[in-house]
């Protein structure tokens, strides 16, 4: 008999079969590859994902009386790490590229998007993401330039993934209901992206300019280089813009720019 969901790991167990089966069947899974679930819960996506029956399913889940209840409902069907996902490293679970599902905790979603964001160099160690995030962190990942929800996470995210939304999800396909709606939003590994050398440039000079999102961006510009009106020139940036009518690329040239004259 399991205990109430906790609140504190985020458990908002997904209950609707047909967004369970949406999700699992929006990529194709083939016997041959591996599959990674993050945050398994009671099992309900995990159930499906057994049922297409690929060559190996991981699954991680930080809670242990879950990761004991998986182990007796599922058997041998999969390989269960009970670790904290922000802890573990992802590359050595297998050798082949993984399928990554997550019906991702809320309250640490954008992290774990993060970590695996940066923590890519060359190759990837997944083929796919199909991930659920709360609707307002979904869109603030697929915003467009120009928009109030542009910002560091679109940047951040469209780096290196190509993004895809696949659906809204309403707050009554749970148990327990959660506040708010979510997403389900697919990632697939970009062949090219711009080799920034290290990703924190990138995070503190997006910091630097949505800090001030409603101001021009001649202020962050001259915080961040000593000599603003030459740079600008250089990368065909007019300082008088504001921080969201900057496309992604430029953000990615701007650091680059900034590695080229300090590192
Ligand atoms: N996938 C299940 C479903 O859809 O019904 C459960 C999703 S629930 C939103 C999030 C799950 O992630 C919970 O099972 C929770 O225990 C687990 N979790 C929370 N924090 C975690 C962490 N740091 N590492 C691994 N799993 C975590």
């Amino acid at each position: 008999m399991l205990t109430k969901p906790k609140k504190s790991l985020g458990q908002n167990f997904l209950i609707d079969k047909n967004i369970l089966q949406k999700i699992v069947n929006s990529v194709s899974i083939y016997k041959n590859k591996e599959i990674l679930e993050i945050g398994p819960g009671t099992g309900n996506l995990t159930h499906y994902l057994v049922k297409k029956n690929p060559k190996k399913i991981f699954v991680v889940e930080k809670d242990s009386e879950l990761s004991l209840f998986l182990s007796e409902k599922f058997k041998n069907k999969i390989n269960i790490i009970n670790e904290d996902v922000l802890k573990i490293s992802e590359n050595l679970i297998s050798k082949q590229k993984l399928i990554v599902f997550g019906n991702l905790p809320y309250n640490i979603s954008t992290k774990i998007l993060s970590k695996w964001i940066i923590s890519t160099n060359k190759s990837f160690w997944f083929s796919k993401l199909i991930l659920m995030f709360q609707k307002e962190v979904a869109d603030r990942i697929v915003s467009e330039i120009n928009t109030s929800s542009y910002g560091r996470l679109s940047i951040l995210s469209n780096w290196k993934l190509d993004i895809e939304k696949v659906m809204d999800i309403s707050r009554n396909s749970f148990f327990p209901k959660p506040k708010v709606e979510s997403s389900l939003l697919i990632f697939s590994p970009k062949n090219k992206f711009y080799k920034i050398k290290n990703s924190k440039n990138l995070e503190m000079i997006t910091r630097i300019f949505f800090n001030q999102r409603r101001k021009m961006i001649k202020k962050p510009f001259s915080q961040i280089f000593k000599n603003p009106n030459q740079i600008a020139k250089k990368l065909n940036i007019d300082l008088n813009l504001r921080p969201q009518n900057l496309s992604l690329d430029i953000y990615y040239k701007i650091t680059k720019e900034y590695e080229n004259l300090r590192c």
